[in-house]
């Protein structure tokens, strides 16, 4: 009982460490793709920033030299300004406290009309008025004008000599896209970069074509372009089907490990079961062999007894007594016979020297050993042996064994049927051995488990009917050595036929 339990608990520890390892590798891993992707995310945001901020701040920094290079008293030199500080702004306008232009306080890169549509359509836009002075702003247009250009315009407001006035310059984004956005993203580099601006409208860089499924992350201007954004896309990512797929490889592999861990220990239990079943077959098995051999001894030994001790009434008791001890002790034999040989069996020792013989002859000599037994139960055995049967090859002893477990059986367990039959047929290429009698038969469901060693049915169990339970199976074991089979045809109540096929002999 308590191996039982120490076993029980051993299958749900087994069980419940394996449950606990599956969740475990499960969880492990669909953690170790989130983090994984999140890394990748993660380096891609920096460096995304790090553009953005290089990007703006080599703006700011050309911005700032313009703006430092403008004062009212210098004006006249405005329209040098823009080449000096290489082509990066399109237009300067300088305007008084009331917004208006100041002589020569303007230049632009652009056709003439541009400057009226500065003054008529931008300068109402630009929130010069809510600037703090020496303080400066931008605004980025997408739809200024009717062609969907977009424009970038920076501003300050600036106090000189007591005079409040504003500079607004245009930044020249063909320059920014044509030649500053390839100096930070031409390089050659696992991600691919773009810029895209507030509806999705690609800017700068390669066609949306590589971005299916893949990690995508956004950083957006602040200080001057704030309409646009850096877009960066992983080039060699693992699309998102690639971590599902992946997940599903990793359930799958642990699955397996659970289903072998599982039925391992099914196996272990079925095994565990079968083993204690054998042992108690076996301990039955003992008694009962002790106490077959003891019931002949004690009758040897007493018949013995009172022959020594001449208390015989007569040459005809005598003779009687020797009877008794002579059957009794060939019994024992036969016993002995069973055990030794279903023993070396069991070792594996390959027990059987095979010759082509004559069947019939064997089964005969069979018969005529277990007269003397048929005599006492008064029982008949009629036999019909077919004088023209193909040699087989057999082993005479071994067969001789089978052949008379099965006729002892049908004499031990059907005396009340009073008869057997033995035939001995050619079934085509095989040869047929039965054993018919009319006894009480055996039922349907154990018709398969009294070929187990040490197997007894249960209705002979609580008879007073001797036997060890290996009988059967050594005649099991002896017909398959001989390339054969044996089986058993059973109505209960109307006794059983057992059938031994062996192959005749190819020559
Ligand atoms: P044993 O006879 O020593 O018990 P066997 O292996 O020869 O062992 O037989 C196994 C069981 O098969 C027997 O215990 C008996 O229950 C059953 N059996 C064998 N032969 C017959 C038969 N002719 N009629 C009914 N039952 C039989």
């Amino acid at each position: 009982m308590r191996r039982f339990w120490v076993v029980n608990i051993f299958i749900f520890a087994v069980l419940a460490s394996a449950g606990g390892l599956a969740y475990y590798g499960y969880s492990y891993t669909s953690e170790v793709s989130t983090r994984e992707r999140g890394i990748i995310v993660d380096t891609m945001r920096e460096l995304a920033e790090e553009k953005v901020v290089g990007i703006e701040s080599q703006l700011s920094d050309t911005y700032d030299a313009v703006f430092n290079a403008i004062h009212l008293n210098t004006l006249a030199d405005l329209q040098t300004l823009p080449q000096k500080h290489g082509a990066a702004i399109a237009s300067i306008f300088v305007l008084d406290d009331n917004l208006q232009p100041l002589p020569d306080g303007s230049v632009s890169s652009h056709p003439k009309g541009f400057s009226k549509f500065f003054l008529s359509t931008v300068l109402p836009q630009l929130p010069l008025r809510q600037l703090a002075p020496r303080k400066r702003g931008h605004v980025h247009f997408l739809h200024l004008d009717p062609n969907g250009r977009p424009y970038l315009f920076v501003f300050e407001h600036r106090t000189e000599a007591d005079r409040t006035y504003y500079v607004v310059l245009e930044a020249d984004l063909n320059h920014l896209v044509g030649l500053v956005f390839p100096q930070f993203f031409l390089m050659r580099s696992p991600r691919v970069y773009r810029v895209v601006d507030d509806e999705g409208g690609l800017i700068y860089g390669p066609p949306f074509t590589d971005e299916q499924g893949g990690v995508v992350v956004e950083q957006p201007f602040s200080e001057t372009v704030d309409k646009w954004r850096v877009r960066v896309t992983q080039r060699d990512a693992p699309p998102a089907g690639a971590s599902s797929r992946r997940q599903i490889v990793d359930s799958a592999l642990i699955g397996t490990a659970l289903i072998v861990i599982v039925s391992g220990l099914g196996f272990l239990a079925l095994a565990i079961r079968r083993e204690r079943r054998a042992n108690e077959l076996k301990s039955e098995f003992i008694t009962n062999v002790s106490h077959e051999l003891k019931t002949p001894l004690s009758i040897i030994s007493m018949f013995g007894e009172l022959l020594a001790m001449g208390r015989t009434k007569s040459a005809g008791q005598a003779t009687e007594y020797a009877e008794i001890i002579w059957r009794e002790s060939v019994r024992l034999a036969r016993l002995i016979d069973n055990v030794l040989d279903f023993a070396k069996i069991e070792r594996g020792v390959n027990a059987y020297e095979f010759a082509e013989g004559d069947i019939g002859e064997v089964v005969s000599r069979a018969i005529e050993l277990s007269q003397h037994r048929l005599t006492k139960a008064e029982m008949t055995l009629e036999a019909d042996i077919d004088p023209d049967l193909p040699l087989v090859k057999l082993d005479a002893n071994a067969f001789t064994l089978a052949v008379l477990n099965l006729i002892d059986n049908a004499i031990k367990y059907a005396p009340e049927g009073k008869r057997i039959a033995v035939a001995l047929r050619r079934e085509g290429d095989q040869v047929a051995l039965s054993v018919k009698d009319w006894g009480p038969g055996i039922d349907l469901d154990e018709q398969d488990q009294i070929f187990e060693r040490f197997y007894r049915a249960k209705a002979v169990r609580l008879k007073p009917i001797r036997g060890s339970g290996i009988g059967l199976a050594l005649v099991e074991h002896i017909a398959k050595a001989h390339g054969g089979e044996v089986s058993v045809t059973s109505e209960p109540g109307k006794g059983a036929t057992f059938t031994i096929r062996l192959p005749a002999a190819s020559s």
